[in-house]
């Protein structure tokens, strides 16, 4: 059967280098909800070159669907055939909803596409819900600095189109089999479109685990003082055998390189053990740790809004209780 005129959820899938990237799996997660309340389907669309196969691995994770545009043109991410491979898509199949990740792929591509279509985009969404009395896509996102969230709605235009920040949402766990249908959409004019050359892709490689997949995360604020103060929680992240993380003031100053930002300009993190080190808690800050399983925060103010949200708090001098800490972590592990 084909895939008609589909009314349903896509989500733009983003792969590099054939490998599926984590908030492809997170949104589609979500477009199985969204799409269960409006009763339709969830779309995966894969553009790439050579990633046909990908399509099963799509449907296991959730996806009833998977529109394949496999091109050469496509092997490396490229503003202008991307675009215009994701338009025509959209005008193919007419989805009610497409959902794509914000990361730096996403939001290249996400505004330019739904400038083509004419609909609005809604940017670094929080949440995603159905309004019952209308069947829009109710879109929430920090608005104002980050101290009130909005909820937008596209009312009289198709599709409504959202970007969701990689960890916002949470990933599905079950699997569904992968006999999903799939269909390849051929465009011959995509070659028209390329409008750069690619001269050279310099990766940059980091010794440091990602903060999004790090299941410990030390993270420092300005109270850790300096970036000396930072190779302390190195050595606690290490014994823990997790990472360290920072807020915004950390990196503003210095101290540690912004891929370690956490919140709602940095990323978001759900590790099973947060230790939030001379953090105040700033609504933008909490923005990006709040999921995480267990929050201990160690703050000499008593009255720091980190506190409300921590499941353990230690009032303390940082300089002093983060060298306890190793100290007992150390002597409990040579116990073992
Ligand atoms: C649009 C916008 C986006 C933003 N995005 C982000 C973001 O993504 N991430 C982010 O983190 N922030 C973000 N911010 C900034 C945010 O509002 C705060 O300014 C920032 O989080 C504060 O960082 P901090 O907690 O390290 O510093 P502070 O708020 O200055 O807190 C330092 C804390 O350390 C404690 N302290 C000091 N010395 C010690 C010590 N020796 N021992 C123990 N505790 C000590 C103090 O009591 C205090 O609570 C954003 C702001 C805006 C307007």
């Amino acid at each position: 059967m084909k895939i008609e005129d589909d009314k349903g959820v896509f989500v733009f899938v983003q792969q590099i280098d054939g490998e599926i990237s984590g908030v492809s799996f997170e949104l589609i997660g979500k477009g199985r909800e969204l799409a269960k309340i409006l009763a339709c389907q969830v779309t995966a669309v894969l553009l790439g070159s050579g990633i046909s196969q990908l399509a099963g691995e799509l449907s296991n994770f959730g996806a009833d669907q998977v529109i394949v545009v496999d091109d050469a043109v496509l092997e490396t991410y490229m503003t202008e055939p991307y675009t215009h491979a994701m338009t025509q898509v959209i005008k193919r199949y007419k989805p009610e909803i497409v959902l794509f990740g914000a990361t730096a792929i996403g939001r290249d591509l996400a505004p330019r596409v739904s400038a083509r279509v004419h609909t609005g985009l809604t940017a670094d969404c929080t949440g995603l819900e159905i309004d019952p009395a209308s069947g829009c896509l109710l879109m929430t996102r920090p608005a104002f600095g980050g101290n009130i969230m909005a909820t937008i709605v596209c009312a009289e235009h198709r599709p409504q189109m959202a970007t969701v920040r990689p960890g916002v949402m949470k990933r599905v766990s079950e699997t569904f089999g992968t006999d999903g249908r799939v269909e390849q959409v051929v465009l011959p004019d995509l070659a028209d479109h390329v409008n750069v050359e690619i001269v050279e892709v310099i990766k940059k490689v980091s010794e440091k685990m990602d903060i999004m997949d790090a299941k410990v995360l030390i993270s420092g604020g300005r109270g850790i003082g300096g970036a000396e103060g930072f190779r302390k929680l190195e050595e606690l992240a290490e014994a823990l055998g997790g990472t360290i993380a920072s807020s915004r003031a950390a990196v503003d100053a210095g101290w540690v390189e912004k891929d370690r930002q956490v919140g709602q300009t940095g990323k978001t993190v759900r590790p099973n053990l947060y230790v939030a080190c001379g953090i105040s808690g700033a609504i933008q800050h909490l923005a990006g740790m709040e999921e995480a399983d267990i929050i201990i925060a160690i703050n000499k103010d008593p009255s720091a809004p980190i506190f409300e949200i921590a499941d353990y708090g230690v009032v303390g001098d940082v300089d002093k209780v983060i060298p306890l800490f190793i100290q007992q972590i150390k002597e409990e592990q040579e116990k073992r």
